[in-house]
C-alpha cells in the first residue's frame, strides 16, 4: 500500500490538524439527519457527517437501517451544509446504490472487514462502481491486524487509492469497562506497517458509554491518530441504535475545545536519558526472564525423572494473588499483573510440557 491518495477531508475548525467524522449511528428520519448535520456545521466540529443507513445489528429484529431509502437523505444533509458524507457499506448492493446516490465516502464496518469473502466481493464492487471515493475500513472484531491489513490490500489491490483505517476496539472475552477492549497496540502497530494510512479512532465503539469518548479520544490524539470517528445524535436518549454511546453535537463541541492536541517538542536530552535507562532496564528483564527460564526447565526435568504432571495448580493460584498483591503495593496496575505473569506462567508450562515429552 505504497501509493495512497489523499482522503480529501479538511480538518476540523475545533481540533486543528486533526479530521472529526460526526453523525448519528443511523440515519432516522430525514428531519433528524438535517438537524444533526446542521448542528455540527454550524459549530465547526466536524469535518465530514456519518450516518448508517444500514446498520448491521446483532439479533434479528431490532432497528435495521432504512437502507438504500435513506441515501436521499444523506445527500441532503451534505448538500444543505457543505460537509461531506458517508455511510457503511457491506455488501455489492450496498456499494452500488451508495455510489448511485454520491454518497461521498464509505466505511466497512467491523463485522464485514472480519469476513474475507465478503471483503472481496464487497472490494471488487468498489473498485467497479466508484474507485475515487474515500473508503476508511473499521477494524475487525477479531484482535488480528493481519485480518484489517487483509481487508484494506483486498481494495488496494482491486485498485482504490483513498484508503484509511478507523480503530473502533476488539471483541474480546473480558472488554470492561469498555465494549470493545481498546489493545492500542495494533492500531499502532498498523501505523509502525503502513505509516501513509491515514487512521481514526471510534470512542463511541470504543467505550460503548457516553462518558468513555472523552478519554478515549485524548488517548487517541495524545498516541498520534490523525483523526475521531464520533456518534453524534440531536436527542441520544431517544435513538434507534447505540444511543447509550452518542453525544450531542453541542456536547462534542465543547468536548472537542477541551482536548488537547500535543504538538510541542523538546530541545534538551532529558527524554533521550530517561530513554537510556528504560533500555537498561528492559535488557535486564530480559536475562531475568531467561534465568527464570532456566530455573524452570530444571524443575521440568525433575518432574519428568518423578513422573510429575507439569502443573500444580494450587501451588499457581497461591503464588498468582501474592505476586498481584506484592505488584499492586509497587504502584503496578492489576489487570496489567494478570496478564503478565500469566504469560509467563503460559511460556513455562509450554516449556516444561516439551521437557516431559522428550
Ligand atoms: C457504526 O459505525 O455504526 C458501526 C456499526 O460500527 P462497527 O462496525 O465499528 O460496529
Ligand atoms: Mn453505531
Amino acid at each position: 500500500m505504497d501509493e495512497l491518495l489523499p482522503l480529501n477531508l479538511t480538518e476540523s475548525k475545533l481540533l486543528p490538524g486533526r479530521l472529526v467524522i460526526a453523525g448519528p449511528c443511523s440515519a432516522e428520519s430525514p428531519d433528524s439527519l438535517l438537524e444533526c448535520s446542521r448542528l455540527l456545521a454550524a459549530l465547526g466540529c466536524a469535518s465530514a457527517l456519518r450516518a448508517g443507513a444500514w446498520k448491521p445489528r446483532t439479533r434479528p429484529g431490532s432497528f435495521e437501517g432504512y437502507g438504500a431509502a435513506a441515501l436521499p437523505w444523506l445527500r441532503e444533509a451534505s448538500a444543505s451544509t457543505g460537509l461531506p458524507i458517508g455511510t457503511e457499506v457491506a455488501t455489492p448492493e450496498h456499494a452500488k446504490q451508495a455510489a448511485e446516490a454520491d454518497v461521498d465516502f464509505l466505511w466497512i464496518g467491523a463485522r464485514t472487514a472480519a469476513n474475507p469473502f465478503a471483503m472481496q466481493q464487497l472490494a471488487e464492487a468498489i473498485a467497479y462502481h466508484c474507485p475515487d471515493k474515500a473508503i476508511l475500513v473499521k477494524n475487525p472484531l477479531n484482535p488480528d491486524i493481519e485480518l484489517w491489513i487483509g481487508a484494506l490490500q483486498r481494495l488496494y489491490l482491486a485498485g482504490v487509492r483513498r484508503l484509511g483505517a478507523i480503530h473502533r476496539g476488539f471483541s474480546v472475552c473480558d472488554a470492561s469497562p469498555y465494549r470493545n477492549a481498546p489493545l492500542w497496540q495494533i492500531p499502532l502497530q498498523l501505523h509502525r506497517r503502513f505509516p501513509k494510512l491515514p487512521l481514526l479512532h471510534d470512542p463511541s465503539h470504543t467505550g460503548g458509554t457516553r462518558s468513555l469518548i472523552a478519554p478515549l479520544s485524548q488517548a487517541a490524539l495524545d498516541l498520534g491518530f490523525d483523526g475521531l470517528m464520533i456518534e453524534c445524535h440531536p436527542d441520544p436518549e431517544q435513538a434507534m441504535s447505540d444511543g447509550g454511546q452518542q453525544i450531542t453535537p453541542a456536547e462534542l463541541a465543547d468536548m472537542l475545545r477541551r482536548l488537547r492536541v500535543r504538538t510541542g517538542t523538546r530541545p534538551d536530552d532529558a527524554i533521550d536519558g530517561l530513554r537510556l535507562q528504560i533500555d537498561e532496564l528492559d535488557n535486564q528483564l530480559l536475562s531475568i526472564l531467561a534465568r527464570r527460564m532456566n530455573l524452570t526447565d530444571s524443575i521440568g526435568r525433575l518432574k519428568r525423572d518423578a513422573d510429575m504432571p507439569a502443573l500444580q495448580p494450587a501451588r499457581y493460584s497461591r503464588l498468582l494473588s501474592t505476586l498481584i498483591s506484592r505488584g499492586e503495593t509497587a504502584g503496578l496496575d492489576s489487570r496489567f499483573l494478570h496478564s503478565l505473569l500469566e504469560t509467563v506462567h503460559e511460556e513455562s508450562i509450554r516449556r516444561q510440557l516439551l521437557i516431559l515429552n522428550e
